[in-house]
């Protein structure tokens, strides 16, 4: 079983590992548990995501003002793409939720970090191209 964290209400959802976890829809809004887009989280759902999901979580830290996140936007969804349904891809507004950013120690964006149940494993900052992306996670999964 893993604990998938709804992306539209943040339930925490059991999907059985025999289910394939890419169809699974959320059994309280019914929303898909992926639908290929990075979640964009708010500070409460950031917390949820980090603690309850058992599949790592990559957040993407960025903000509104920021030229390379934006640049970046269409490849950390295209690792998005890759990678789903073993990692939930998410992101966080530094501009909205300054205090999460600060509590991770946010110096620059755009900076990825890989959490595994709640705790961060690896962190990289500036932006990359989805296949660099997609290459990291998996060196970081593997290690
Ligand atoms: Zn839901």
């Amino acid at each position: 079983m893993s604990d998938i964290v709804c992306p539209a209400c943040s339930a925490v959802n059991r999907v059985p590992d025999e289910k394939p976890a890419a169809a699974a829809k959320c059994g309280k809004c019914q929303a898909a548990l992926f639908d290929g887009h990075p979640v964009a989280v708010d500070a409460r759902a950031f917390g949820k995501h980090l603690s309850r999901n058992s599949i790592p979580v990559v957040v993407d830290f960025w903000a509104e003002w920021c030229g390379p996140c934006k640049m970046m936007a269409p490849e950390f969804q295209k690792a998005a793409q890759a990678l789903e349904p073993a990692v939930r891809f998410a992101k966080l507004d530094t501009e909205a939720a300054q205090a999460e950013a600060a509590a991770h120690g946010i110096r620059s964006i755009p900076t990825m970090i890989l959490f595994r149940n709640g705790r961060e494993v690896a962190r990289q900052s500036g932006a990359m191209p989805a296949g660099q992306i997609v290459q990291w996670v998996r060196e970081v999964m593997r290690g």
